[in-house]
């Protein structure tokens, strides 16, 4: 049994009462990207339950509405559903039954489950059930998904229309009754007897339907996959022929369509006497210049809160992971094991749990936004800005927590509609400055530039990141993932009281899957990066340490030999850090990175932070051979990278090269967790591959035109 609908009709809650699962709920369209399935224990024995996204319509452009048609037809090896329920918006009827037709149409067994019910008794509005029923010839129940009406009502209509345990068909006598009380005009019933015997269908009205399908839903820049050539061709054909007999098809359609629809009312309402509370409250929100000054206020708050609120766990879930180390180091033998142990696993999953409380509280306040219909509002006044840079108006709230982290913004485009919009988001996303660059960004600017200028350089660095993914948005949008850009078409829902229930639980459900598939990727580079930076062990080394420290012993009196043991213990650490595998990755790469203004130990960070940005700091920190535990603040790691000498004597870190870093670290795509996420929600390795590559070089241009333009001009 399929759960089919308009979006944001109640289907998933309903599919959450019936099969007690907990899919997310949310109140505006497009909360649905993916099929759900559950089982739903009727009277006659279980039916397999199939919640799909929203569609309002079977000439299905976007992906999701492709997924919902295949769910329907039961197409491409999706099971075919025996019966679907159609859940209908009660206080919106005669939109919501257009697709509904659509399925009846296609000899497709059907219940009408009408939803909302509570909502629609208390805006006084009465579905005629009777009208209903013989006009589509299906069963009609009124249920609520919230308040659980109806429930059994809607149980005993589909039981009758599943095949009883012997397995006869009962649907077949079903099918016959299906009304066929509607016409096309005679150009498209034309085309639709032209078409039929083309597609591939088990039954002729479903041929039919099919035929429709295509006619409506094929155009010349369509992203439809799976139609055969031969249709297309010919679909198009008749098309640009009834055009030039001036009869738009689509319009054709759709008219006749409608028509039926309008012929017989089918609610009874009684009009209300002044505006609803949604209506008065959108009065101000949609406003626009009020709208503009609320909705800044709401996502500073939330900005706010993200920063502000999430420091006090951060510091305490540091707190305990480096007690757990300490502890961990204390309790097991020295050596390689409890090093691995310590700063490989312990300090890897730290690194990413460290980032839960920003996390679980962006989804919580976006949680209770959602479920209040606010950000359907939100996206109907940010579209015109967007809709210049080719980008979707609900593309708005993924690039606004790209400021936080790229992996939450990153799954938030699945409220994207189409493909096209929804690669185009996540290709920009992560250029957007996240907080993990913060660390780098302080490290650079505190060492290399004078107090008066650090604060400038911060928001200018917050600047050029936000200006180059709007023109990052603006090229690909125009290039590589040019295409229509889909019509923000957004049904704007009442106002809800937001459940906290639901937001607690999504809140859950989306942080766990954030932890458990980005924490096996950065944990398993972490533990590879600790590898590279700690062996081989076994190397000779580049002086006699040994030596070194007893000379330092013999010395006493010139200098205090605790300051010069601890100076030859970092000698000693940064000469086997040369010797590693990363220290000659470092050397390896130094020629690709010397344009740049970057030497080899530069390089080695850089390889480090191609894991996760953070790890840049505490790298620099083992590459300057200081150890133990590094902050962005940490005056010693400053002043070395200040005084750092080439062997000419020139200093390595200029304020050019400081800027060259920055510009580096701005815009390349060091975070494997972000690649992951891009390679999830994309489901394709080539686009999280292109995402890495264009970022990478794109990054590498810009520092190499930022330091060889900056010498040419003197600095
Ligand atoms: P879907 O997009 O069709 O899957 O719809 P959802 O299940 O996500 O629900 C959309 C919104 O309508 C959510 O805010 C639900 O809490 C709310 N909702 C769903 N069914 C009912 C109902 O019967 N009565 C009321 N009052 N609200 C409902
Ligand atoms: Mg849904």
């Amino acid at each position: 049994m399929a759960l089919a609908g308009n979006p944001n009709t109640g289907k998933t809650s309903l599919f959450n009462r019936l099969t007690g699962a907990s899919a997310r709920v949310g109140n505006y369209a497009g909360v649905t990207v993916e099929r759900e399935e559950g089982e739903w224990r009727l009277p006659g024995g279980p039916v397999q339950v199939v919640d799909i996204p929203g569609t309002y319509s079977l000439a299905a452009r976007s992906s999701e509405e492709q997924v919902a048609v295949r769910a329907i037809f039961g197409l491409d090896g999706e099971p075919r559903p025996l019966v679907v329920v159609l859940v209908l918006d009660a206080t919106q009827l005669v939109r919501n039954l257009y697709l509904a037709m659509q399925v009846v149409e296609a000899g497709i067994p059907a219940v009408f489950a009408l939803n909302l019910m509570d909502v629609a008794r208390a805006q006084q509005i009465t579905p005629d059930l009777e009208v209903i029923r013989s006009r589509f010839g299906v069963p009609v129940v009124p249920v609520s998904a919230r308040t659980g009406e109806g429930m059994r009502e809607l149980a005993a209509a589909v039981d009758a229309l599943l095949p009883d345990a012997a397995g006869s068909a009962i649907q077949a006598a079903q099918q016959a009754a299906a009304p066929s009380g509607w016409h096309y005009p005679a150009v498209v019933e034309a085309a639709i007897a032209e078409l039929a015997p083309m597609v591939n269908a088990a039954r002729p009205q479903e041929a039919r339907a099919l035929a429709l399908w295509a006619l409506l839903s094929v155009d010349a820049g369509d992203e439809l996959m799976d139609v055969p050539p031969a249709v297309r061709a010919r679909v198009l054909a008749l098309r640009a022929a009834a055009q030039a007999a001036g009869t738009d098809m689509d319009d054709a359609i759709i008219r006749s369509r409608y028509a039926f629809l309008d012929a017989v009312p089918l609610v009874r309402t009684i009009p209300q006497a002044g505006k609803s509370l949604t209506d008065r409250i959108d009065a101000w929100v949609l406003h626009p210049l009020f709208g503009m000054v609320i909705f800044l206020g709401t996502m500073g708050v939330l900005f706010q809160s993200l920063f502000a609120w999430s420091d006090p766990a951060i510091g305490a879930i540091e707190a305990v992971f480096g007690w757990g180390g300490d502890l961990a180091r204390g309790a097991l033998p020295a050596g390689v094991l409890t090093d691995l142990l310590v700063e490989g696993l312990i300090g890897g999953v730290g690194s990413v749990v460290v980032f839960l409380p920003q996390i679980l509280l962006l989804f919580f306040l976006l949680g209770i936004l959602e479920d209040s219909g606010y950000m359907s509002r939100v996206a109907f006044l940010v579209d015109r800005l967007m809709k210049a840079l080719g980008l979707h108006g609900r593309a708005f709230v993924p690039m606004l927590s790209g400021y936080a982290c790229a992996v939450p913004a990153i799954m938030a485009t699945r409220t994207l509609e189409s493909r096209r919009d929804r690669l185009l988001t996540m290709m920009v996303v992560p250029l957007m400055s996240c907080s993990a660059r913060l660390p780098v960004y302080t490290l650079v600017i505190a060492a290399l530039f004078p107090s008066s200028m650090r604060g400038i350089l911060m928001v200018g660095m917050y600047v050029f990141s936000t200006g180059m993914a709007l023109l990052a948005a603006g090229v690909l949008g125009r290039t590589l993932l040019k295409g229509r850009r889909m019509p923000l078409l957004l049904e704007l829902p009442p106002y809800r009281l937001p459940r906290l229930a639901t937001v607690l639980q999504q809140m859950w459900l989306r942080a766990r899957a954030f932890l458990t598939e980005a924490g096996t990727v950065i944990t398993a580079c972490t533990v590879v990066l600790w590898f590279l930076l700690s062996f081989p062990r076994d190397t000779v080394p580049g002086q006699d340490f040994d030596a070194l420290r007893q000379q330092a012993w013999d010395q006493v009196d010139s200098v205090i030999p605790d300051e010069r043991l601890a100076e030859i213990d970092a000698l000693e650490q940064a000469d086997r850090l040369q010797q590693s595998y990363a220290g000659r990755l470092g050397r390896a790469i130094e020629p690709v990175i010397a344009p740049l203004g970057f030497d080899w130990k530069i390089g080695v960070g850089l390889i480090g932070a191609f894991a996760a940005r953070e790890v840049f700091v505490s790298t620099m920190g083992l590459v300057y051979g200081i150890g133990g535990d590094i902050t962005e603040d940490s005056p010693s790691l400053r002043e070395k990278l200040a005084s750092e000498r080439h062997p000419d004597g020139s200093p390595v870190y200029t304020p050019l090269t400081g800027v060259s870093l920055m510009v580096f670290f701005a815009l390349s795509a060091q975070c494997m967790s972000t690649v992951a996420a891009v390679r999830r929600e994309s489901r394709s390795w080539a686009w999280a591959g292109f995402l890495f590559v264009y970022m990478t070089v794109l990054a590498w241009s810009a520092s190499l035109i930022v330091y060889q333009g900056g010498r040419v001009l003197g600095y």
